[in-house]
C-alpha cells in the first residue's frame, strides 16, 4: 500500500515538474533552434547585411549627385544667353573654364541662332592628341544636338517640371595612354534661354579631376559619415567603382581588400560606372555564420544551465519527498516499537498479578522481562527526546572528567546478562591505561547502548559482540564489533543520517527508528570526535567512536 502511494507521489511530482518547467523550457529551446534554422536556411542575415551595404551605396550615389549638382549649378546660372552673339558667348565660356579648372570643356548650342561652340581649357590646347579627341567630342555633340536637340530640350524641360532639375548626366569611358579614364558630361538648358527655345549647355568634367578628386572625396565622405554605415565601427566597409563592362576595380577606397564586391549598384550620375562594396577582411557569409555560431553557443549554454536547474530542482524535491517518507516510516516504526514492550510488560504484570506462578524462577524471569522491556522503552524514548532536542538546537551536554573504563564497564554490566541470554558470545576488552576524559556520561553510555543494540538486532546466526576500549594517538577509541548482516559500502555513509535505514528487506523486518546512529554521530562530534564504520555484508560490522583525549569539548547547546 505504502509502496503504491510512494510511486504515485513520485510520478505526480515528476509530471508536475515536467509540465511546469521542462515543457516550457523544451518548447522555448525548440522554438529557438527552429528559428535559427529558419534564419540559416533563408539566408536572412545575409540579406539584412546586404541591404545594409546597399543602403550605403545608395547614399554614395546620392552624394555624387549632390556634389555634381553643386559643382554645375553656379556654372549653369553663369551660362551665356543665346542672344549675346558668338564672340561674347565664347568669351564668357572661356571665363567659365578659367574660373573652374575642374572642367575639361564646355559646349554651347542654340538652334534658332545656329550657334554651336565648344571650348576647352587653354592649358590643354598645346596637346595635339587632346585637341583631336576634343574635336571628336565636339563633332559628336554637334551631330547629336542637330538631330535630337529638340527632343532633348523637351525632355529636359519636362524633367524641370517634374523634379525641378533640368539636367541630365551622360558619360563614357575612353583610354588615355593605355589607362582608362571616365568622361562625365552634365547636359542642361541654360536658364537664360527663353521658353521653348532649343538651347543646350554641356559641361565636361576633367577625367583626372573625377578620378583623383571627385570620386575619392565622395568615398571618404560616405565611409567617415557615421550615420551611413550599418554600424559606426572601427573597421568600415570598403568601397570601389568599376566600369560596367569590366569586373576589376578602377578606383577603390584605401581599405579595399578586393577582389570582388559583395553588393553593387549601377550609377546613374556617372552612367557606365558601377559602385561596389564589401566588408573588409570578412564576407557576408562569414559574418552570418559567425552570428549563427554565436547564437547556437549561447543557446547551448542556456540549455545546459536549464538542464542543471531542472536537475537541481528534481534532486531537491526528491530529497524532500524522501525525508517526508522517512518521517512517516519513522512514526510507524516508533509506534510499533512503543507498543511491543508495553504489551509485554502488561502481559507479564497481569500474569504476576494473578499470583498463580509456582516456581520462584518464573517470578524472577517475569520481573527480568518487565525490567528489560521498560529499559528498551526508556532507551527508545531517550533517543526520541535527544533527537527532538538536537533538531530544536536545544541539546545540552554536561562534560565532566570521567573514568571511561569504569563508565563502559558498568554500562555493559547491566546489559551483559541480556546479551548472553540472547545467545551471543560477548567479549569485553578494556585497556587499563585510559586516562580520565572530559565527557558527558549519559551521552556516551547511550551511544554505546545504541551500538550494542544494533549489533544485537542486525546479527543472524553468528552471534558475537565485541566491545573494545583502547588508547590511540591522543584519542580514545571505543569499538563495537559484530558478525552480523553487515552494511553495503554504498550505504555506509548514509546510515548516520537521521531516519535512514538500509534498503535490505531483512532490515525492514527488524524494527527501528533510524535515529540511533545519527544520535551517536551527534554525540561523538559534540565531544570533538567522530564515529565511523567498517563493514562487509554478511561478514559483520565494526563501529568505532573516537574521542579526543585533550580536546576541550564545547559545553551547552550543540547545533544539529
Ligand atoms: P535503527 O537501528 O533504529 O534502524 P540506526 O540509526 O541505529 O537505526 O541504524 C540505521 C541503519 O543502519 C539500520 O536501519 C541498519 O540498516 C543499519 N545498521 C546499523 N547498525 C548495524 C549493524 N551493526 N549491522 C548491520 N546494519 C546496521
Amino acid at each position: 500500500m505504502s509502496m503504491k502511494w510512494k510511486l504515485t507521489d513520485r510520478t505526480k511530482m515528476l509530471l508536475k515538474l515536467e509540465l511546469a518547467i521542462t515543457l516550457p523550457a523544451v518548447a522555448l529551446m525548440g522554438f529557438s533552434i527552429w528559428n535559427l534554422k529558419h534564419i540559416q536556411r533563408d539566408h536572412v542575415i545575409e540579406a539584412a547585411l546586404q541591404r545594409d551595404l546597399q543602403s550605403v551605396l545608395k547614399i554614395a550615389e546620392k552624394k555624387t549627385w549632390m556634389k555634381a549638382d553643386d559643382l554645375v549649378d553656379p556654372i549653369r546660372k553663369d551660362f551665356p544667353s543665346p542672344e549675346e552673339g558668338t564672340a561674347k558667348i565664347n568669351a564668357k565660356l572661356d571665363r567659365i573654364l578659367a574660373e573652374n579648372p575642374e572642367l575639361a570643356f564646355v559646349v554651347f548650342y542654340d538652334k534658332p541662332n545656329h550657334i554651336f561652340t565648344g571650348r576647352m581649357q587653354s592649358a590643354d590646347s598645346g596637346n595635339p592628341a587632346f585637341c583631336d579627341s576634343m574635336g571628336d567630342k565636339f563633332n559628336m555633340f554637334q551631330g547629336w544636338f542637330s538631330l535630337e536637340g529638340p527632343s532633348l530640350v523637351e525632355h529636359l524641360r519636362m524633367m524641370k517640371q517634374k523634379e525641378d532639375q533640368a539636367i541630365t548626366f551622360e558619360g563614357d569611358w575612353s583610354s588615355n595612354k593605355g589607362r582608362r579614364e571616365y568622361w562625365s558630361y552634365e547636359i542642361f538648358v541654360p536658364p537664360s534661354a527663353s521658353h521653348d527655345r532649343v538651347s543646350i549647355g554641356v559641361v565636361g568634367l576633367d577625367p583626372s579631376y573625377v578620378q583623383n578628386n571627385f570620386l575619392p572625396g565622395v568615398m571618404k565622405d560616405v565611409l567617415s559619415d557615421k550615420s551611413n554605415g550599418p554600424k559606426p565601427e572601427a573597421n568600415p566597409p570598403a568601397i570601389m567603382v568599376r566600369p560596367s563592362k569590366d569586373s576589376d576595380a578602377w578606383l577603390a577606397s584605401a581599405n579595399w581588400d578586393g577582389p570582388k564586391p559583395e553588393v553593387e549598384l549601377a550609377s546613374s550620375v556617372f552612367p557606365g560606372m558601377v559602385w561596389g562594396m564589401k566588408n573588409r577582411g570578412t564576407t557576408i557569409a562569414d559574418m552570418a555564420a559567425k552570428f549563427l555560431r554565436y547564437n547556437y553557443t549561447v543557446l547551448g549554454a542556456l540549455s545546459l544551465l536549464m538542464i542543471g536547474g531542472i536537475f537541481l530542482t528534481y534532486r531537491n524535491v526528491s530529497r524532500e519527498m524522501n525525508l517526508a517518507r522517512l518521517k512517516s516510516d519513522f512514526v510507524a516504526n516508533v509506534s510499533h516499537e512503543l507498543r511491543t514492550p508495553l504489551a509485554l510488560i502488561r502481559l507479564y504484570a497481569e500474569t504476576l498479578e494473578l499470583g498463580r506462578l509456582n516456581a520462584k524462577e518464573k517470578y524472577q524471569e517475569y520481573f527480568r522481562i518487565i525490567r528489560e522491556e521498560s529499559e528498551r522503552l526508556s532507551a527508545l524514548i531517550n533517543n526520541i527526546l535527544d533527537f527532538s532536542r538536537i533538531e530544536a538546537g536545544r541539546k545540552e551536554y554536561d562534560f565532566k572528567e570521567t573514568d571511561l573504563s569504569e563508565l563502559i564497564r558498568s554500562t555493559l554490566d547491566s546489559y551483559r546478562f541480556q546479551i548472553e541470554q540472547n545467545g551471543f558470545k560477548f567479549e569485553e576488552n578494556i585497556s587499563p591505561d585510559i586516562p580520565p576524559v572530559n565527557v558527558d556520561r549519559e551521552a556516551i553510555a547511550r551511544s554505546l547502548l545504541n551500538l550494542v543494540n544494533n549489533a544485537l538486532k542486525y546479527s543472524k546466526d553468528r552471534k558475537f559482540i565485541g566491545v573494545t576500549l583502547y588508547r590511540a594517538n591522543g584519542s580514545v577509541k571505543l569499538e563495537v564489533q559484530d558478525h552480523g548482516i553487515g552494511i553495503p559500502p554504498s550505504e555506509q555513509e548514509k546510515i548516520f543520517e537521521k531516519f535512514y535505514r538500509c534498503g535490505d528487506p531483512l532490515v525492514h523486518n527488524i524494527k527501528g527508528s533510524g535515529l540511533g546512529l545519527s544520535l551517536v554521530r551527534h554525540i561523538a562530534r559534540a565531544h570533538g570526535g567522530d564515529v565511523h564504520v567498517e563493514s562487509v555484508p554478511d561478514k559483520g560490522s565494526k563501529f568505532t567512536i573516537k574521542l579526543p583525549l585533550h580536546g576541550a569539548p564545547r559545553t551547552g547547546a550543540v547545533p544539529a
